[in-house]
């Protein structure tokens, strides 16, 4: 893929941008290790003053900033500015907790270990390379590069090919805020060239959003390098309705969890789980709900989706759309692609899936729902769980007991109990199965990226 900057709503190219060589993807490894050896000397309160001013330095960038992901990757201008607001935000709160969640523990009775006093460190690993998607160019690099700053690790983002401008915003904003140079730089390469940086003895650790293909590609190379990693990959998030919810709420929970972002985060509700007794009743409304969705110009006021962010991304969509169609689902709404320019594809409710279909077990990324009947809570569960991923979920329930059944036995990082799934600086963010190892954001977050050392004091 081309390193280029290409309008989603139009198919016109923006910029293209020249990958850097050799010479120069060496010499940013250089700095940001340079960097590392004057960072780790550091203080919270020096690094907490830095990230301040890099926080204020995006906030009052918003404009821009959101018109530049809107126009790379197309979604709602208003979903963009929102980004960097959240981005700030989540830069501040690890600036003023980043020494709280690094404070490490001491023993109670030292004794146990034969020591006059014992207790625990969290010190930077160094080097981190952050491989990033596009779909949310801003904060998914600040939810890494935030904490990993604070701890005292740099960072060199590789970011998505097609968000180029994103990635040379990013190359400069610590720095902006005060960071030593080369504390945070982009590398303009292609993916075929993480290997190399990964290898590189300076680099000590990774970190990938992304595809699945994406993740095993990085990790294998990690772990053969003996390389800490985390992997935030996708997911096929079960939405479940019971007959006790509210259902008009969930309704409109619903088209919002599955259609922000233009479909495309991996937390969006993807699969819609709903039990016999309020099925049609749900397939109504929530077709009546999408089908009323304003789809058109990402950059005008009004526009609830924009079109996909890649000619292949549609691509792929249109065939997973088509090949459930072809297997005997329905399209309740939606299901053609739009005639005219730009990756257009309209919000979509399916019903009637069998296992057979590649929806069943593939990620739709993009504004395509698929809609399941559950005759119980157990089949609801059995349904949800029969998936490789495992990163978020929603529960829609008033039932005390089946709520807390639920809770307990959705297999995913995350459940959301009468509301849609969100990220927050707050709160732990992570799969498991295929949907990925490690977390970010919270406490763990900052962590993550750590020597947790261990100290004995005879
Ligand atoms: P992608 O193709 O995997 O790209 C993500 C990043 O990985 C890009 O920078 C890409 O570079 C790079 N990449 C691709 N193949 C690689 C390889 N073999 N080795 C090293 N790097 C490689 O994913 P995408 O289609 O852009 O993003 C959508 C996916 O990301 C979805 O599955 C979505 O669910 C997931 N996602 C997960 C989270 C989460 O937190 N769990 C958040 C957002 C998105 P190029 O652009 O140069 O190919």
């Amino acid at each position: 893929m081309p390193i280029a900057s290409i309008n989603p709503a139009t198919g016109e190219t923006i910029a293209r941008f020249e990958e850097h060589d050799d010479a120069e993807i060496d010499a940013r490894i250089a700095a940001a290790a340079a960097a590392h050896r004057t960072l780790r000397g550091t203080g919270f309160a020096q690094r907490r003053e830095w990230m301040h001013a890099a926080a204020d330095v995006l906030d009052a960038d918003v404009d821009t900033a959101a018109e530049m992901i809107t126009a790379e990757m197309g979604k709602p201008l208003a979903q963009a500015r929102a980004e960097v607001a959240k981005s700030a935000k989540a830069m501040r709160f690890y600036a003023d907790r980043a020494e709280e969640f690094l404070s490490g523990w001491t023993l109670d009775d030292p004794s146990a270990v034969g020591a006059s006093r014992a207790h625990t460190v969290y010190q930077p690993l160094g080097v981190v390379l952050a491989v990033m998607p596009w779909n949310y160019p801003i904060w998914q690099v600040i939810r890494f590069a935030a904490p990993a700053l604070m701890a005292g690790n740099t960072g060199l983002l590789k970011h998505a090919s097609n968000v180029p401008q994103a990635a040379l915003y990013l190359d400069t904003l610590f720095e902006r805020g005060g960071f030593p140079e080369g504390s945070f730089r982009s590398l303009l390469i292609p993916a075929a060239k993480v290997e190399g940086v990964l290898r590189d003895p300076r680099v000590v650790a990774a970190t990938l959003t992304g595809s699945e293909p994406a993740g095993r590609s990085v990790a294998a190379i990690a772990g053969s390098e003996v390389k800490h990693v985390v992997l935030e990959l996708g997911g096929s998030d079960p939405f479940l309705v019971m007959p006790s919810a509210d259902l008009d709420r969930a309704v409109a929970t619903a088209v919002t969890s599955r259609t922000t972002n233009n479909g495309q985060a991996c937390i969006n509700a993807k699969r819609f789980i709903v039990h016999a007794d309020v099925h049609d009743a749900f397939v109504e409304k929530f077709a009546a709900a999408m089908s009323a969705l304003r789809v058109g110009d990402p950059m005008a006021d009004g526009t609830d989706i924009g079109p996909l962010a890649t000619r292949s991304g549609r691509e792929d969509l249109i065939e997973l759309v088509d090949d459930a169609v072809a297997g005997g689902a329905t399209a309740v709404v939606g299901g053609s692609v739009p005639d005219g320019d730009g990756w257009f594809y309209p919000p979509t409710v399916l019903t009637g899936l069998t296992p057979q279909m590649r929806l069943y077990r593939e990620e739709a990324f993009g504004p395509v729902a698929s809609v399941y009947r559950a005759a119980d809570a157990e089949d609801a569960l059995r349904i949800a769980n029969d998936t490789t991923f495992g990163l978020s979920s929603a529960v829609w329930t008033e039932d005390a007991d089946e709520e807390e059944r639920l809770v307990a036995g959705l297999d995913a990082g995350a459940v959301f109990v009468n509301g849609m799934s969100i990220s927050y600086p707050e709160l732990p963010f992570g799969g498991i199965k295929d949907s990925g190892v490690g977390r970010e954001l919270s406490a763990e977050g900052i962590r993550e990226f750590c020597n947790l050392k261990s100290v004995w004091k005879a």
